[in-house]
């Protein structure tokens, strides 16, 4: 998330109060009385025109001054550390919300290590948020922390979302785990209209390996059952596969055994390690050099082929994989964590290219960079 330096009206608080931000030429047309909006006000001429439209009655309008804000950010206000939050960014390509920072599992590679206060306003927030949005994102992540964990309130936000943004498809981040409860699967599934692709990470065909990966034991029993109940209400699934060590050394089998035995998944994503978090604390298990596991990548690319299970890559710059593999590359990054290195502007593949996560420099690439020129590695 974006956090920037702010200036605020007067009668923006501290608290969980999300705000929509508006030029004041458009208020006219976007007003409503259900929302708050925050003008962009850094003179002192729109600061009393925003003066006046609350001395005509409208409380829920005030002004905001911050450079890199944008019309159409969803936001929340920290008067106090003079900071604004984009909580959602209309021009973005990727859209997301988290909806806690609580976690049943422990991953040895997480990159938003779980608290354990409670942090129901989260839920309120993003309910909120999804109210604020001026257009309806064709897709809208929702991440946590674990979100099976809000129980309930997660049906409340997956039909908030379908009865505000009816065009809209979440793609709900969850261990899949608390789904093996049939009834709280019922509960989050039955009539459930809101289209939810689920991305689910399964690290390991055994469950001492994804046990393991995950810091659970047990973790690999449940998310197969949860797997099931998805499929039981007809959800798709994306399985979510990250390339660390450990997942990397039977990756091949893991993907048989995808094919094998969870063939209605939709996609599998094999997905580069964000350096940050816990990757950090367990870089010994977590960094690896993609180009040193080209074999393994394949073989396992081979395997969900076979099996007709559709499969892309995400976070992994194009040098970092074998040229077979390329078509199969997504441009994943966020584009508010996205970089490339310096050496990346000579390469004519940047414009097709994932890029690196920016904080890759306190902690590691996928790969080492090797330019590509004329479809040819330059090294
Ligand atoms: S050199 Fe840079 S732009 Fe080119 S493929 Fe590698 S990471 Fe991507």
């Amino acid at each position: 998330m974006r956090r920037l330096k702010a200036n605020f009206g007067q009668t923006v608080q501290n608290g969980y109060r999300v705000w929509r931000v508006i030029d004041a030429d458009l208020l006219a047309v976007q007003w409503q009385a259900d929302l708050q909006f925050l003008v962009q006000a850094p003179t002192a001429t729109q600061r009393s025109l925003v003066a006046q439209y609350q001395a005509s009655g409208l409380s829920n309008v005030d002004w905001v001054a911050a450079t890199g804000l944008e019309p159409g950010d969803i936001v929340s206000a920290d008067p106090e550390r003079s900071e604004v939050t984009v909580l959602y960014r209309e021009s973005d390509v990727h859209h997301s919300l988290q909806l806690t920072n609580r976690c049943n599992s422990y991953c040895l590679m997480c990159s938003q290590p779980p608290t354990l206060q409670d942090d129901a306003w989260m839920v309120e927030e993003t309910l909120d948020a999804i109210r604020h949005l001026t257009v309806s994102p064709q897709v809208l992540g929702l991440s946590g922390g674990e979100p099976l964990l809000l129980g309930p309130h997660l049906r409340t936000v997956l039909d908030s979302v379908g009865f505000q943004h009816p065009g809209t498809r979440v793609e709900l981040l969850t261990n899949g785990r608390l789904l093996a409860d049939l009834d709280q699967s019922h509960a989050l599934l039955n009539g459930l209209s809101t289209p939810v692709t689920w991305l689910v990470p399964l690290y390991g065909h055994a469950d001492f390996l994804h046990d393991f990966v995950v810091q659970t034991p047990g973790a690999f029993e449940q998310t197969l059952s949860g797997l099931l109940n998805l499929q039981r209400y007809s959800q798709p699934i994306q399985l979510r596969i990250v390339l660390i060590r450990p997942v990397l050394e039977t990756l091949p089998a893991l993907c048989t055994f995808i094919g094998r035995n969870l063939p209605f998944v939709k996609e599998v994503a094999l997905m580069a390690c964000e350096p940050i978090g816990f990757a950090l604390a367990n870089r010994e298990l977590c960094e690896v050099d993609l180009l040193e596991w080209q074999e393994s990548l394949q073989q396992a690319s081979h395997q969900l082929a076979r099996h007709s299970v559709p499969f892309l890559f995400m976070n992994a710059p194009l040098c970092a994989l074998p040229r077979a593999l390329h078509a199969y590359a997504h441009r994943s990054i966020s584009d508010w964590k996205k970089v490339y290195a310096p050496a990346c502007d000579a390469c004519q593949m940047k414009s097709n290219c994932s890029g690196f996560f920016s904080w890759y420099e306190r902690g590691w690439k996928p790969a080492k960079v090797i330019q590509i020129m004329n479809e040819e590695y330059v090294a």
